[in-house]
């Protein structure tokens, strides 16, 4: 894991290092608590930095053999990151394995491998660099020259840690909005600042089949907004206002995280009707379910266009399998796999009644299972539309394709059924202040693709000012222009 680290070639290394390792991040989006940005929190020690929240190195751990104990139990800090430390050489071949090791190298200047033996040494330097200013939350933003970041938010929530990072919030999005924080120079010397801005994710708005949170929800929802949810009429107008609000502090994406599309045919009376029976506390039938999502979808995806935002659809996990364990930790535990909806239809229909509209915001589509992603590379096709290049994107591979193969098999797939040139590249999808060397990684494997191609004479050589703008453009400019950031 050199400079020359998945390079394979000296056309992917001139690529890499004379293009796209320079080039800051925007991190569309990701999980990173805003309360952390803002308070610019300082990190305990490298054991609540990695293994807090990352259900993917909890999931790791268990295959491995290792006690909950040790995972989300009660052990102590050093115990728990020396399960980590021997359970890491077990990670081989997992992405895991790399990107433990890129965190090490980038973060903290350390290249020895983690495993029982450097366990201590490791955990005692990566601590002793935690307590410098340089690694709290918005330095180690810095030091990744992270330009932009878009968390997740519920449409209740008062934003209140991105607006205290914006002074004077302008009423229209577009460049003015979410200070750059750190006047500070970043310890690479960059002089970067971060903007941190929310992004509209309405989950819990959709959550009809329970009945109970979902009328403790509405009533959160209505007091965010000063307004009494008494209708379906009431709702869809306190979810503009806040939709408004959103705008006002920045917000340029929605994003939903669901299991399959819901595309049915519905009428006002219905939705005010299956509204009401939840509300009264009882249980709405499947079809009512999915007429009532299939309303809200639709509904949010007309304000995303009006908006001028991008939409994003997260879609097709199959979540909280293991029960035992769900009651135990609660979800996003690292208890859920790719699921198998046949959701071709239903998304055909969705995209094409807000299409016929004229109301098809920007999209990007992320599916889970990567049996879907002929399907997708197909199905933005149907939908491009200018003035906007690649105006509906195939998201980059997510969670679980979120790898080398992954990412290369949802490059590849959009390369011959769509444009990568037009691509908006990376994201990290973290919790983790620590994830930005998934963009590193991302940018090698692409530049390893690119550089290998020139070499065999598929794409030509004297066209490589375009290919190193093309990789440029994936890396950095696309997302730039799409998002306007
Ligand atoms: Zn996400």
């Amino acid at each position: 894991m050199d400079q020359n680290f998945l390079l394979q070639s000296a056309t992917a290394q001139e690529l890499y290092h004379n293009h796209a390792a320079k080039l800051p991040i925007i991190d569309y989006h990701c999980h990173l608590n805003p309360k952390e940005v803002a308070e610019d929190h300082r990190f305990r020690n490298i054991t609540e930095l990695w293994l807090g929240g990352d259900h993917y190195k909890w999931r790791a751990l268990r295959s491995n053999g290792v006690e909950e104990k040790y995972i989300t139990g009660d052990a102590s800090d050093w115990e728990k990151f020396q399960k980590w430390a021997e359970t890491m050489p077990y990670c081989m071949r997992n992405p895991l394995y790399h990107w433990t090791h890129l965190e090490l190298r980038t973060a903290f200047g350390i290249t020895k491998l983690l495993n029982a033996s450097t366990a201590r040494d490791i955990y005692d330097e990566c601590n002793e660099k935690l307590q410098q200013p340089e690694f709290s939350a918005r330095g180690l933003m810095r030091r990744y020259n992270v330009e932009v970041v878009c968390t997740t938010d519920d449409p209740a929530d008062d934003l209140r840690y991105h607006r205290s990072l914006t002074p004077n919030p302008s009423p229209v999005g577009e460049g003015s909005i979410g200070k750059v924080m750190g006047k500070s120079p970043s310890p690479t010397g960059e002089g970067s600042g971060v903007r941190l801005l929310p992004t509209w994710r309405p989950d819990k708005a959709m959550a009809i089949d329970n009945p109970t949170s979902y009328r403790a929800y509405i009533e959160t929802l209505g007091a965010a907004a000063g307004q009494e949810i008494r209708s379906y009429t009431d709702l869809l107008e306190v979810l503009q206002k806040r939709h408004d609000f959103f705008a006002s502090v920045g917000c340029r994406l929605s994003d939903h995280g669901v299991n399959e599309f819901y595309a049915d045919d519905f009428t006002e009376t219905e939705l005010s009707a299956i509204f009401r029976k939840v509300m009264d506390g009882q249980m709405p039938t499947a079809e009512e379910v999915s007429k009532f999502r299939s309303a809200l979808m639709l509904e949010g995806g007309r304000m995303d266009a009006r908006a001028g935002w991008a939409q994003q659809f997260h879609y097709g996990p199959m979540r909280n399998n293991n029960s035992k364990m769900f009651r135990r930790l609660g979800p996003d535990a690292g208890y859920d796999s790719i699921g198998t909806w046949n959701t071709s239809e239903s998304l055909s229909r969705f995209l094409d009644k807000l299409d016929s509209e004229g109301l098809l915001a920007k999209t990007i589509l992320y599916p889970i299972n990567p049996s879907d992603n002929e399907m997708i590379a197909t199905m933005i096709g149907n939908f491009q539309e200018g003035p906007v290049p690649g105006k509906i994107q195939f998201g980059s591979g997510w969670w679980f394709n979120d790898q080398l193969d992954g990412m290369e098999r949802q490059m590849n797939c959009l390369s011959q059924l769509g444009l990568l040139s037009r691509f908006v590249g990376m994201l990290t999808d973290s919790r983790s202040f620590l994830s930005y060397p998934r963009h590193e990684y991302f940018r090698r494997c692409l530049c390893n693709l690119i550089g290998r191609d020139v070499e065999e004479g598929k794409l030509p050589r004297e066209e490589m000012p375009f290919i190193a703008q093309m990789v440029e453009d994936i890396s950095y400019y696309n997302a730039k222009r799409y998002f306007g950031f």
